[in-house]
């Protein structure tokens, strides 16, 4: 019988997991969704998160200890922050442009900004979620404008280590310690690296067991988010925004799907054949740190990308480059401000681009990171603080969904700039997948 592809049975699973959802909750069972569905898209979020850090170390060294010279890693890091910093500003100015074209701020009516502030202020969950955001985007703002570079460095690693938020802390520690490895004698770091090496195949084959589960996780993930989705309604309101936000993600994958085709000369269907179980992931999850052990996997072994560039640059990426997630700030910051009557000036508009830049970068890869950011945006502008809260409300009820939109694209932005590194410094070859079946009739 023929083998069901992955991304097929991930896609089913998310399916019907929608499907169950609704019906469960439309029959008065939501509880019943929370407490006996849910908890297995937590499992399969911890199991993803629970190998992420370890995943990262070890293919890290393996990566860095396998390089002959070092200079060839500045010219392959460099390349990369390059690279990243392009493409986001590509998100950045797809999102400015068609937000001015289809002015989504204009057509929203005064009545639906008042359900959707009356919304959050007669929940007090809901309430306190907002108050959060604003006091954590508070919190981001005061921060000094080398501290980013002032976090990158640890100051007790193996604190770091048990913080999956941590992660541009153990990427810093793990090049140091894989620098070290080359620069010691040979023989005296082999020992270590076999282990590493050893290891990484492991924890390869780990990722390869928790997919498995992958279609029960989606299935889920997919019925709580229906069960949890209070106001449907509210959704209907801010058409024109949330379309303008997803015609905008559309433009960002083809874009992908042209350098991938031009400049990698692989079509898109390669492409998306194989990155789209992690896409699935991240759509299911929201997050890009928690599909990254997925990311990893799909692009080494099926896209061909070898473990040297993968190993750095997908790691960097799920931290600093968040395509989706800028081109969602730039579209939402405008957005606000047409629909509450704030006029922006060009230098605002500029002043967004180069805000949304830095706000991705400093996003975390976990869900709702980029709403945080996002005030950080308005701030920059002078957005009225009196109206800051209501703005953010108004957004709110459609952020879970782009949300996922958007991690999606984050993710296939990672691949691609893999992708690009590899074929710049010689490290991309043809893919040899390894078929999930038959590592799990190995493991059997
Ligand atoms: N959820 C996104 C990610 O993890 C970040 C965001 O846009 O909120 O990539």
């Amino acid at each position: 019988m023929k083998k069901v592809a992955l991304h097929w049975k991930i896609l089913i699973g998310m399916v019907l997991g929608f499907l169950v959802g609704f019906v469960l909750t439309k029959m008065g069972y939501t509880n019943f969704v929370k407490d006996w569905i849910g908890p297995f898209g937590t499992i399969f979020i911890r199991l993803l998160k629970m190998i992420a850090i370890p995943l990262i170390i070890v293919s890290l060294i393996k990566g860095v200890s396998d390089l002959e010279d070092i200079s060839k890693f500045s010219k392959m890091g460099i390349r990369t922050i390059v690279i990243y910093v392009l493409t986001t500003l590509v998100a950045i100015t797809i999102g400015l442009t068609l937000v001015n074209i289809v002015k989504p701020g204009e057509k929203i009516s005064e009545e639906t900004i008042k359900e959707l502030k009356a919304d959050i202020s007669n929940d007090k969950e809901k309430q306190k979620n907002l108050d959060k955001k604003l006091e954590d985007a508070e919190k981001q703002a005061k921060k000094g404008p080398l501290q980013p570079l002032v976090d990158i460095v640890p100051d007790n690693v193996v604190k770091a280590m048990s913080d999956n938020g941590s992660m541009l802390k153990v990427i810093f520690f793990v090049i140091f310690l894989g620098i070290c490895m080359i620069l010691i004698d040979k023989e005296k770091a082999k020992p270590l690296k076999n282990i590493f090496d050893a290891l990484n195949d492991v924890i390869m084959k780990m990722v390869d067991l928790i997919m498995l589960f992958a279609p029960i996780g989606v299935f889920a993930l997919m019925a709580r988010l229906v069960a949890e989705t209070s106001r449907p309604d509210l959704l209907i309101g801010l058409l024109w925004y949330a379309g303008t936000v997803i015609a905008g993600l559309i433009v960002m994958i083809l874009f992908y799907f042209i350098i991938v085709y031009f400049y990698i000369g692989k079509s898109p269907k390669f492409f998306f054949k194989g990155i789209s179980p992690a896409q699935l992931v991240a759509f299911s999850t929201s997050s890009s740190a928690a599909t990254l052990p997925v990311t990893m996997e799909r692009v080494e072994e099926h896209l061909g990308v070898d473990e040297e560039v993968s190993s750095f640059v997908l790691p960097v990426g799920a931290t600093i480059n968040m395509d989706g997630t800028s081109l969602y700030q730039a579209v939402a910051a405008v957005f606000i401000c047409q629909a509450l009557g704030v006029e922006l000036t060009i230098g605002m508009t500029v002043t967004i681009l180069a805000t949304a830049l830095l706000a991705s970068i400093g996003s975390a890869a976990v869900p709702g990171a980029g709403v945080i950011m996002l005030i950080i945006v308005l701030e920059s502008i002078n957005f009225p603080s009196e109206l800051l809260g209501t703005g953010i409300a108004m957004i709110l009820a459609v952020d879970r969904p782009l949300d996922m939109c958007r991690t999606m694209v984050n993710v296939t932005g990672d691949a691609t700039v893999s992708m690009l590194v590899a074929k710049s410094t010689d490290n991309l070859h043809e893919p040899n997948p390894k078929n999930l079946d038959d590592h799990y009739q190995a493991a059997n």
